[in-house]
């Protein structure tokens, strides 16, 4: 029997990572008693991997949920302006690229400074953290929850434990998602996995103690099927994230030798090797990883069970967006909650009509970013389309909205209502750039009010 949440106001959760943590808080400001099990050690108390990559990008949509638990600023804080791309050619040259109007950036955050963050204002909040919990069964019948334990020193024993309403927030591999896929009928379930990896590299600070590149930027050397991409960090140092195909004769596999990984990185990022002392060291230290993308459904089980962020929706990282989305679901649920009183069985049917085609959208905008990250931010004809696209935007800010700044500074766009309104830009722009003379006329006001009537 479906237990209602109305009047019981005790809730478990299994993750403890970005989206996890963040629900915690949520819920624990609306008065809920929260349970948050974690299969890592506490990131306070030891040195433990905080997750995929080392930092993210942070924009309007994460920041909008941060605001509603009043963290937006504090986390602003800690966090590093980027204005635009900064791009590196394979001939040494640059350029950059704004993402937005003046004054539009997105954030660099440190993915532990920012778990620690949401983790320790959990606590302040009352959320019970139980770390070293690995969830391992569910019993949907009997509500119940087992866990193992993943520390042998801490005398930690095996627990199961009755759950009256459970959210699974343990990311893109979610263990309840797999209970709840395993024992439902009609569960659709879809995952693709891109040709490429990743694997990250350092530019460490300079002698004097300064960046090594330009600071409020996100660097991108583009280089067709493949690219290198840098984010500042607080500490002066770069994170940099090679995404590079697994296999074929530019591949992971392919670079298995010291010289040859040297001769790549010579003659594709020269600019990036000298600011890289340790690449060739990490690269065989650090870890290649895989990028996938999870489509499931139904996200919820009777009135007692829902998935959240990357357990519900895991997408590659290529528009900036998985946490941010995940951010997104929190903060809908929350006005969930306060539109229908707390009545679950309204609050999690809506919740999965409205974030399912939300995030089936962004995964969608996500795959088709990284085409245009690695193959066309060095072509002059999508550059050109950029540039007219950002003099519509400038002109007429209100009917030609990028596709790009409706995901990433227009917070309460739905990020369908963003994909169908890109894609219906992208159809006009297509045409526009078949113009004979296009670029000698690109910045002729007959041509931009043409392209404005366009729009519907
Ligand atoms: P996770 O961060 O995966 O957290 C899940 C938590 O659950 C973890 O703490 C894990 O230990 C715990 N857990 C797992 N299994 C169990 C279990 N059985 N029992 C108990 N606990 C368990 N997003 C952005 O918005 N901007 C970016 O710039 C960005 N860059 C990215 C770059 C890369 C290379 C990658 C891979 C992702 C990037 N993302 C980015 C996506 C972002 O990392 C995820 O969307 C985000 O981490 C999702 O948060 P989550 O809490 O749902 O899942």
């Amino acid at each position: 029997m479906a237990i209602s949440m109305h009047d019981e106001k005790s809730i478990t959760i299994v993750g403890a990572g970005l989206v996890g943590s963040l629900l915690s808080i949520f819920l624990a400001r609306r008065g809920y008693k929260i349970k948050l099990y974690e299969r890592r050690a506490d990131m306070r108390k030891n040195q433990v991997q905080a997750g995929r990559s080392i930092n993210l990008a942070l924009s309007d949509r994460g920041l909008l949920a941060l605001q509603q638990v009043g963290l937006a600023e504090e986390i602003k804080g800690i966090s590093i302006p980027m204005h635009g791309r900064y791009i590196h050619h394979i001939d040494g040259s640059t350029a950059f690229q704004p993402y937005g109007k003046e004054g539009q950036y997105i954030n660099s955050v440190s993915r532990a400074t920012l778990n620690i963050k949401l983790i320790n204002v959990a606590e302040a909040h009352g959320v019970e953290i139980f770390f070293n919990h690995k969830c391992s069964s569910i019993d949907w019948n009997k509500n119940e929850i087992k866990f193992d334990v993943t520390s042998d020193s801490l005398n930690l024993k095996p627990q199961t434990s009755n759950f009256k309403f459970l959210f699974a927030a343990d990311g893109a591999f979610s263990a309840v998602r797999l209970q709840h896929q395993l024992q439902h009928d009609k569960f659709d379930y879809q995952q693709y996995y891109i040709d490429c990896g990743y694997k990250e590299l350092t530019i460490p600070a300079t002698a004097a103690g300064d960046f090594a590149m330009r600071t409020n930027a996100l660097h991108i050397w583009p280089r067709k099927n493949y690219m290198l991409i840098a984010l500042p960090n607080l500490d002066k140092t770069f994170t940099c994230t090679l995404f590079f195909p697994f296999e074929g004769p530019l591949s992971f596999s392919n670079l298995d030798a010291e010289q040859k990984v040297r001769t790549f990185f010579e003659e594709t990022f020269p600019d990036a090797v000298p600011l890289m002392p340790n690449y060739v060291q990490e690269f065989f230290d650090n870890p290649t990883s895989s990028l996938v993308t999870v489509k499931c459904f139904p996200w919820i089980r009777e009135e007692k069970f829902a998935l959240i962020g990357d357990a519900a929706h895991a997408i590659v990282p290529f528009f900036g967006q998985g946490m941010n989305c995940g951010f997104e679901d929190c903060r809908i649920l929350d006005e969930l909650i306060e539109k229908y009183d707390g009545d679950w069985s309204v609050i999690l049917n809506e919740y999965q009509t409205l974030r399912k085609p939300d995030a089936d959208a962004i995964a969608d905008l996500a795959v088709a970013n990284f085409t245009e990250m690695r193959e066309k931010t060095a072509d002059p004809k999508f550059l050109l389309q950029k540039k007219i696209e950002g003099i519509l935007h400038e002109k007429y800010p209100d009917k030609w909205i990028p596709a790009y700044s409706l995901v990433t500074f227009s917070p309460h766009v739905r990020y369908s209502e963003a994909l169908k309104k890109g894609q219906w830009q992208e159809n006009i722009m297509q045409h526009v750039m078949q113009t004979p003379g296009i670029e000698e006329m690109w910045n002729d006001d007959a041509l931009h009010e043409s392209i404005i009537q366009k729009i519907k």
